[in-house]
């Protein structure tokens, strides 16, 4: 269906998820005159920014029956990308506050907050109601059943039009190596670490090289026996952190035994009693009935195109946030304005075979370029999809975005232990 077919503005547009994207979502929605109701299943917005103390009841998040924790924040967490580039393009970052160019997470969540009221936002989130199903009415029809439950019912209402906004930082997705349910240690998730002290006096594996790995290894070396980082980058040299007496990184894990060794590539063996996957998180949209038209398949959503629209069902179903490796917040926000002004019709989406030649185009040049499927929405901290999607509503990514994201890219590449710290103090002028 092409968004000529859409019914006449306003829509009902229901939006599942009131975190940056939901909100995003709703401001671009609500400025374009449509009829918004966000759900959110928790008692307040924020999404992955609303930091909760509570780990889940099984600490690699396996068990189908335990409680989900949404957001995957640990306490002592900042920022990745420093205040500059957490804003929207039409509104910065907060000036006060916590000062530091990589706040810490009340910093966002504050942020957040503002925007939401300055925006007036609040009002049209339905707080403590899970969406458990998005279906279309039929296959001829354009309007989208959502199921949703609070404490008091379970109801079902009809929408013109769906914007998924549930996050992708809650799944765990876990390092797999021959032994690994037959190690007897304590093996956990990033997801569900909040502080160092369970770590005391311990012998830790770290796996991964993201900033989450990094941070974690050295908060936790505060208090551990030692750590080892093990990292599948063929790249990496097995040495000591010259930062810390007791961190050492490794390779890839090769196998773990029964006896309690995990064996890394290379052949160096240690006896530890935790490991810890610092290995990122899986989409998932268990709420969503499409009869097979979207996948999630290896970490690619697909088909989608620009990472939104699926041909077959846009513009009436649309994704906000997927994609990642970017500046993430303003992404979300051209994203979300370029939804809300399609699904007004004054910008028209291509046909749905366009749109399917062009995805499958993408997945193509991806497979003679030799990239894994899970890259699909890895942005590679490139900005021409951001330009692409602001240049689609007649806006203009800011030139001190570029200027920065380069400087900061620089600092992340050569700055070593002062990136692994965070000290930087970008000069703007
Ligand atoms: C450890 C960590 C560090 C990060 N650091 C940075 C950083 O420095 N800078 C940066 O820009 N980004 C960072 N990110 C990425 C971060 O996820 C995004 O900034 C942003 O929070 C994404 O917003 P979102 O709205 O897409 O998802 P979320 O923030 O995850 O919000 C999704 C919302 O949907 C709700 N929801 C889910 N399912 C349902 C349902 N069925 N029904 C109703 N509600 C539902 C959830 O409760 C939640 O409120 C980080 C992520 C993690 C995990």
């Amino acid at each position: 269906m092409g968004s000529t077919d859409l019914p006449a503005p306003p829509l009902n547009v229901a939006v599942i998820g009131a975190g940056l994207a939901g909100l995003l979502a709703a401001r671009a929605l609500k400025i374009e005159g449509h009829r918004v109701v966000v759900h959110e299943k928790s008692d307040r917005l924020g999404g992955t920014w609303a930091y909760d103390p509570r780990v889940e009841s099984d600490p690699l998040s396996l068990d189908p029956d335990r409680e989900i924790v949404h957001s995957s924040l640990y306490q002592s967490l900042r920022t990745n990308l420093p205040r500059q580039l957490m804003g929207f393009s039409d509104y910065p970052f907060s000036t006060d506050g916590d000062l530091r160019t990589f706040p810490g997470h009340p910093e966002v969540l504050r942020f957040i907050n503002e925007f939401a009221a300055e925006f007036r936002l609040v009002e049209l989130i339905r707080f403590e109601t899970e969406v458990v199903r998005v279906e279309r009415v039929d296959s001829g029809n354009d309007q989208w059943i959502v199921e949703s439950r609070n404490r008091e019912m379970s109801s079902n209402e009809l929408f013109d039009a769906v914007v998924v906004c549930n996050g992708h930082h809650t799944i765990p997705k876990l390092a797999d190596f021959p032994g690994r349910e037959k190690w007897p240690g304590q093996q956990i998730h990033s997801h569900n670490y909040r502080v160092p002290d369970p770590f005391e006096n311990r012998v830790v594996v770290v796996i991964g090289d993201g900033p989450s790995a990094v941070d974690i290894s050295l908060e936790i070396a505060d208090v551990a026996k030692q750590v080892y980082l093990s990292s599948r980058s063929p790249k990496v040299k097995v040495t000591k952190l010259d930062c810390r007496d007791n961190i050492w990184q490794h390779s890839k894990i090769d196998h773990a035994n029964e006896n309690g060794e995990v064996v890394f590539e290379g052949g160096a063996v240690v006896h530890a009693d935790i490991i810890l996957h610092c290995t990122g998180f899986m989409y998932s949209f268990p709420f969503l009935k499409t009869e097979g038209i979207v996948t999630v398949e290896e970490g690619r959503v697909g088909p989608l195109y620009k990472h939104i629209f699926p041909p077959k069902l846009g513009p009436n179903l649309s994704f906000l946030g997927i994609p990642y490796m970017t500046v993430v917040t303003q992404m979300i926000e051209f994203q979300a304005k370029w939804v809300a002004r399609i699904l007004s019709g004054k910008v028209w989406l291509p046909s749905e075979e366009e749109m399917e030649t062009e995805v499958r185009q993408h997945y193509q040049l991806m497979e003679e370029k030799g990239i894994p499927k899970h890259y699909t929405h890895a942005l590679q901290f490139e900005l021409d999809y951001l330009d692409w999607l602001a240049n689609q509503v007649g806006e203009r990514v800011h030139e001190t975005t570029h200027l920065l994201l380069k400087r900061y890219l620089k600092f992340v590449m050569e700055g070593g232990n002062k990136w692994r710290h965070r000290e930087w103090e970008p000069n703007l002028m």
